[in-house]
């Protein structure tokens, strides 16, 4: 009778995922930016932007001794943007302790910045054909359901359960690494899926459906058990889209911030959100008084020639919603910003900075930006 692992890597054979970029490669450098990217982002979008991170920065190397704005600026859309800060620092830490050498022990991987266990495992296994294994949320699924694992899927015993299976299905030849972390991917990305896996829809038939302790016991949807989220919360701020002449006024948000490291539009601090109704109209010199450390809030009011409500956009988070509220500030002149953080940029520079997402399409939807160096 054949291994969970023989069944899988035989599935693999016939229908897993095979072309992509990243694929068939056992540099580690690659493997590790192609899994730090899959993270969180659809493979769709990976397919666009991995070849065109990969071009910019070939290797460990140019990744570590470039500025950590060109970093941001290259993952700009991609969000979660403490996945490049983190490529950024893992880069030089490879750099330093290991003479620009991944290491291929998974332990060691493990320790390195922004590399879970299970992102360890998938390097170790695809570089370095190591007997390690991953434990990502599509993994998590399938084993939760084949042996009917119970319990919500965050808690820690589950969890050591979890892990504790995903070991011992492990092939026993190393060899067989590669295409096995490979194909437990695929099976959970295109067949034993979240809200329609194979043995419901009856599409096709699940190589492990006579095995499969949830198929058998009809639990196939109510496994994994999820812990009931509770409702986002809801945040209000203004921004304020200053512009004077061919230039606008940025601000380089902390490193620890959503949206860490980027530049953005000069914001009040985020309130729970309130009814619209109910919301005092800002003046301008509170606006400034609030979101610079200035004390010359009265020199940017006289320089100031239109100050008016441009939008409300509302940004969805994971685990919360922003209304931004916008305001457009032209001055007749600029008046010098204070603190390395604010920067006045020009228009046609805009695409060298790395911008969150909402910012970006925001900017790029005015006309008095577009064509001016912001591409998509
Ligand atoms: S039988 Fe269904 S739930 Fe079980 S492994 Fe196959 S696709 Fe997944």
């Amino acid at each position: 009778m054949s291994t969970f692992s023989q069944k899988l890597i035989a599935w693999h054979g016939q229908s897993g995922r095979s072309g992509l970029p990243w694929q068939g490669n056992r540099d580690p450098y690659a493997v590790w930016v192609s899994e730090i990217m899959l993270q969180q982002t659809q493979v769709a979008t990976v397919l666009e932007r991995y070849p065109r991170f990969i071009k910019r920065f070939p290797n460990v190397k140019k990744l570590a001794a470039a500025n950590i704005d060109e970093v941001l600026a290259e993952w700009a859309g991609l969000g979660y943007y403490s996945r490049a800060r983190n490529l950024h620092a893992c880069a030089q830490q490879v750099m330093s302790d290991y003479e620009g050498v991944f290491p291929s022990d998974p332990k060691l991987l493990e320790q390195l910045k922004g590399i879970g266990r299970s992102t360890a495992g998938a390097i170790a296994a695809f570089a370095f054909h190591k007997r390690a294994p991953i434990l990502d949320a599509n993994v998590k699924r399938i084993l939760a359901r084949l042996f009917a694992v119970e319990g919500a899927i965050q808690d820690k015993a589950v969890n050591d359960r979890l892990w504790q299976i995903a070991d011992e299905l492990l092939p026993s030849k190393p060899k067989d690494m590669p295409v096995y972390t490979q194909a437990l991917m695929d099976f959970g990305a295109t067949w034993c899926t979240a809200r329609k896996p194979v043995c419901l829809s009856g599409e096709k038939r699940c190589p492990f459906e006579k095995e499969c302790q949830a198929n058998l016991s009809d639990q196939v949807l109510t496994l994994p058990h999820k812990t009931i989220k509770a409702k986002s919360p809801e945040f209000d701020c203004e921004m304020l889209l200053i512009r004077s002449g061919n230039a606008i006024l940025l601000q380089k948000r902390a490193s620890k911030a959503i949206w860490g490291g980027l530049w953005s539009l000069p914001e009040t601090p985020w309130e729970p959100k309130s009814d619209l109704s109910q919301r005092n109209t800002p003046n301008l010199k509170e606006l400034v008084e609030i979101t610079m450390p200035t004390e010359k809030a009265s020199a940017w009011v006289k320089a100031c020639k239109r100050f008016e409500r441009h939008a409300d956009v509302k940004h969805v988070f994971t685990h919360r919603r922003l209304w931004m509220h916008i305001w457009v500030v032209e001055m007749n002149q600029p008046v010098a910003p204070l603190g390395a953080d604010f920067q006045w940029i020009p228009l046609a520079q805009l695409g060298r900075y790395g911008l969150p997402q909402p910012i970006k399409v925001l900017l790029q939807g005015l006309s008095l930006v577009r064509g001016d160096g912001l591409k998509n």
